[in-house]
């Protein structure tokens, strides 16, 4: 399923040329245009969906298995001091292209990228009644 629209299906999909470290049926991993670090890559799905929530369980359960394969062979030849795997959904988390994809980001000592949060408080933990909502869901 690809949206017309979309430009991470279009690379996903090869209709536009990109720097590929990995690709199988489900997923192209491509280096990042504006990396955050030497060797910043980002997972693709094939199968547009906007967000986690959008998902495929199939591509979702998939997902983490090529980014520990990437990010093992990106840590043994980068030799970078650790990875940060993460992915945003929704511009108030910081998504910008929206079509799901998974952020492989080196970390070398003393850098500058930053990914970081205050730690909060415990008053600022979940009460047990969005938490009892929340499993309701599951
Ligand atoms: P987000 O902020 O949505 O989590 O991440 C989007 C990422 O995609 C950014 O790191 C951005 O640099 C990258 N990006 C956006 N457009 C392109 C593109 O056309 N090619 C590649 N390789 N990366 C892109
Ligand atoms: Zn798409």
């Amino acid at each position: 399923m690809k949206d017309e629209n979309c430009i991470f299906c279009k690379i996903a999909n090869g209709e536009i040329p990109s720097k590929t470290v990995y690709e199988d049926e489900r997923f192209r991993v491509i280096l990042d245009i504006s990396p955050a670090s030497k060797g910043h890559a980002i997972i693709l799905v094939k199968n547009h969906a906007a967000n986690v929530y959008e998902l495929s369980e199939e591509d979702a359960s998939a997902i983490y298995v090529v980014a520990k394969k990437v990010a093992t062979a990106m840590q043994k030849v980068l030799k970078c001091d650790g990875i940060n795997i993460l992915q945003n959904n929704g511009e108030a988390a910081g998504q910008t292209v929206f079509h799901v994809h998974m952020h492989l980001i080196p970390r070398y000592k003393g850098d500058t990228v930053q990914i970081t949060w205050k730690p909060g408080e415990e008053s600022d933990i979940l009460s047990d009644a969005l938490l009892s909502e929340i499993k309701k869901e599951l």
